[in-house]
């Protein structure tokens, strides 16, 4: 849906060198001389709680420490070798719950920054292969067996390049335009800037084997059964492609949209300063998409922002850091509230009803712990509400018989594997996700790619 454009909600109302300064890199890289400073804080410990942290088990130390002696190729090599994707997570892994969050310096002067170092490298190889084009890794030959994944989000990605680099082959269908999947259209504009989502997939599909189908819709261009047919192995990133429903009156009226859809539609235009911008928006969510859709919005100018949450901050799925970073740019937080209605008012050109405020009722938690109403009831004025409220696995072309589900989610082991012998699945599709982060993803994917390369190999040694 699309918003409207009217006299209370201005399109463009910021300026371009505006907007251009508040979509700038959120965290600007590290000059040479910074991050040989900053590795030199590192201690560089023993059995390292940060690398204990990371779900892709990065050797932190190991490439800190190659930073802070000038070897850049090294320490690239260390971290793209454990996370194809190192470089998208060096700038949207919430590392104050992860490897920064674990460095034994946060009892001193503040954790070493990791991210930035992680950036700093894999910026560097990045760079020199687009000069050189000597690549880091060497695929190995070939072995003559091919693997379909589906989805190019950061879980089929890392299945893919694993897999490519042991020597087999990969066609990946994705039913985008472009590949990357939350990579380039549900992360906030200002922490992946210079179009780095798409550089990254180059940079993973250089190492070749790989084969790109875009816009290719599992269940509308091929089912799972013709992938299991025409393939030996198939691996399943397809994300959460549905959408929770709200639940409260007036849903539909205009203004009332999707976070994720917000977010894909900013990622995706060239021009900031024609997209339509609510004056008084509120955001019904406490996740890192409420926090992108609220926190950009104030970055088009939005004149007022409220995220609103039906549990306390404690319970929101956004980190602190996440929290902290909107309220500084001026969001407004209410928590143990939930939405009751949309009030709307009719559109003054087209009739339709446009959304005017939301009416919200505060929440408390009974005796036995479950969230109830308090009955009472307040308003927050929004010409729009963005929806934020989680999503949804779309099994179009799955076959459900055959392929347990669990709950909403493709039920897996910790390899990925499903109840098909030829299936694997990663990412947020799947049921056993801890954290619901692209780094978990990116693991998912690698694991997966290694119990396929396993099987294979256990078939060859079978039929020698
Ligand atoms: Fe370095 Fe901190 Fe990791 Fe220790 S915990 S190795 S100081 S980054």
């Amino acid at each position: 849906m699309a918003l409207h454009k009217n006299d209370d909600i201005a399109a463009g109302c910021l300026p371009k060198e505006r907007l251009a300064a508040n979509f700038a890199d959120m965290a600007p890289p590290l000059s040479a001389h910074a991050a040989v400073v900053e590795a030199d804080r590192c201690y560089y410990c023993y059995d390292a709680p940060c690398v204990n942290a990371c779900p892709t088990s990065i050797d932190i130390p190991g490439f800190i420490r190659k930073i802070g002696n000038g070897n850049l190729v090294g320490a690239a090599r260390d971290i793209l070798s454990a996370n194809p994707l190192g470089g998208m997570c060096a700038r949207v892994c919430p590392t104050e719950i992860l490897c920064e969050g674990a460095c034994v310096r946060n009892h001193q002067d503040g954790p070493i920054a990791i991210g930035a170092l992680q950036r700093h490298a894999t910026d560097h190889q990045m760079a020199r292969e687009a000069v050189s084009g000597k690549p880091l890794f060497a695929r190995a030959a070939d072995t003559g067996r091919h693997v379909a994944v589906v989805g190019a989000g950061p879980a089929g990605l890392s299945c893919a390049h694993t897999l490519a680099l042991n020597g087999h082959r990969v066609t990946i269908f994705d039913a985008h335009d472009k590949p990357g999947g939350l990579n380039e259209y549900g992360i906030a504009a200002y922490k992946t800037v210079d179009d780095f989502a798409q550089r990254e997939v180059q940079w993973l599909l250089s190492i070749g084997g790989i084969e790109l189908r875009s816009r290719y819709q599992l269940g509308r261009d091929v089912s799972l059964t013709q992938l299991r047919e025409q393939f030996d192995a198939v691996f399943l990133g397809i994300g959460l492609g549905g959408i929770n429903a709200l639940r409260a009156d007036g849903e539909t009226f205009a203004g009332v949209l999707n976070a994720v859809d917000f977010i894909a539609q900013l990622r995706q235009s060239d021009d900031l300063s024609t997209l339509p911008v609510g004056q008084y928006v509120v955001v019904i969510g406490g996740g890192n998409t409420a926090i992108d859709a609220a926190v950009q919005s104030i970055k088009l100018g939005a004149r007022q922002v409220t995220m609103v949450y039906r549990r306390g901050v404690a319970q929101m799925s956004a980190t602190w850091a996440e929290r902290d970073f909107a309220r500084k740019q001026g969001v407004v937080l209410r928590e143990w509230a939930r939405p009751l209605r949309i009030i709307g008012m009719p559109h003054a050109g087209s009739g339709d009803a446009q959304a005017s405020a939301v009416q919200f009722e505060t929440t408390r938690l009974d005796a036995e712990g479950r969230l109830e109403g308090t009955g009472e009831i307040f308003c927050i004025k929004a010409d729009v509400v963005l929806k934020a409220i989680g999503q949804t696995l779309v099994s179009d072309g799955i076959d459900a018989q055959l392929l347990t589900l669990d709950g909403t989610r493709i039920a897996v082991d910790a390899d990925g594997a499903t109840s098909l012998p030829d299936v694997w699945a990663g990412g947020d599709c799947t049921n056993h996700q801890a954290l619901d982060l692209t780094v978990q993803a990116v693991q998912d994917g690698k694991l997966a790619a290694h119990a396929i390369i396993r099987q294979f190999a256990c078939t060859v040694a079978k039929a020698v």
